[in-house]
């Protein structure tokens, strides 16, 4: 079956996709854009990556190219046309198509919007998080608003690849105090010996949807969440680790350069966690 992509208010084949090489985004990477998880053919934690959405929009005074309301129907016939059961939607806006210049172009240029769908399986998504994932640490050396999420993602692609090539699946920044911020694509997580599960405060991260999502999840729980800075020795102290983003949930976290978490395998807390946020999720997820 052929995938179909969405651009600027046309559906067409994935392999003809394309923006103008004077879209912003391609030039200056001045845009944004969210991933949004897919279940059983429905969106999860839609309005929380649409709110995000309009916020990283406003942080940088793009106008949204379509409302509210048409998005959700763009998302929606995107997962229907590439009949997508479970996977992910990414969608992009950027500032528009204008000469290349440094200053926004006039309030005329529409923002441009773009979106893909595909499949990810499950199985093998299930897979991961029962085995548990390697980390490596890499200094933070993004700009100072990691808090938007913007397309600009040099340093997080840089980070990632350096892990992969120690061997690892996800890097975890460390800022110039020794904390952790987050991860190259997800947020990071401790849970310490005495089973304080910890997450770095807001500020200098992206709010991560799922973050918010397993916060919650945890209050059904009866598991407290403490939002504070950890260091890295924190963290390679602790009893578990775990990441969490859209596409991850919450994965475990089993070394973290080179030295195990816990016993080296998947912990429990962790795994109650991705259970109660994934049963939240797909509970709350609309048609
Ligand atoms: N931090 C960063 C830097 C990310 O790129 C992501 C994933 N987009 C996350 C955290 C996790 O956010 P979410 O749970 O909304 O996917």
């Amino acid at each position: 079956m052929s995938r179909i992509a969405y651009v600027n208010g046309q559906y067409v084949p994935h392999a003809e996709a394309s923006v103008h090489v004077e879209d912003r985004g391609y030039q200056f990477a001045d845009g944004v854009y969210e991933v949004c998880a897919i279940a059983d053919g429905r969106l999860l934690d839609e309005t929380g990556h649409l709110d995000r959405l309009d916020r990283s929009l406003r942080e940088l005074r793009i106008d949204p190219p379509v409302p509210r309301t048409a998005l959700r129907i763009i998302m929606r016939q995107m997962i229907r046309l590439n009949r997508v059961r479970h996977g992910i939607i990414y969608l992009q806006i950027t500032r528009g198509v204008a000469p290349r210049d440094h200053f926004f172009p006039d309030s005329d240029v529409p923002s441009s919007l773009v979106m893909t769908a595909r499949a990810v399986d499950p199985v093998r998504a299930a897979a991961r998080a029962e085995k548990g994932i390697a980390v490596l640490s890499r200094p933070d050396i993004r700009w100072g608003r990691p808090d938007i999420k913007s397309v600009s993602l040099l340093p997080n692609i840089l980070a990632k690849q350096e892990a992969r090539d120690a061997g690892c699946d996800e890097a975890w920044f460390i800022d110039a105090n020794g904390f952790v911020t987050e991860g190259g694509s997800t947020n990071a997580w401790i849970v310490t010996t005495d089973n304080q599960v910890i997450t770095r405060d807001l500020g200098r991260i992206l709010a991560g949807i799922t973050r918010a999502g397993i916060i919650r999840a945890a209050k059904g729980e009866n598991i407290p969440i403490i939002e504070r800075p950890f260091s890295l020795d924190d963290a390679i102290g602790a009893k578990e680790a775990f990441i969490s983003s859209a596409t991850a949930f919450a994965t475990p976290v089993i070394s973290i350069d080179g030295q195990k978490i816990g016993n080296g395998k998947p912990g429990q807390i962790t795994q109650r966690l991705r259970a109660a946020y994934m049963q939240q999720a797909i509970a709350d997820a609309k048609d």
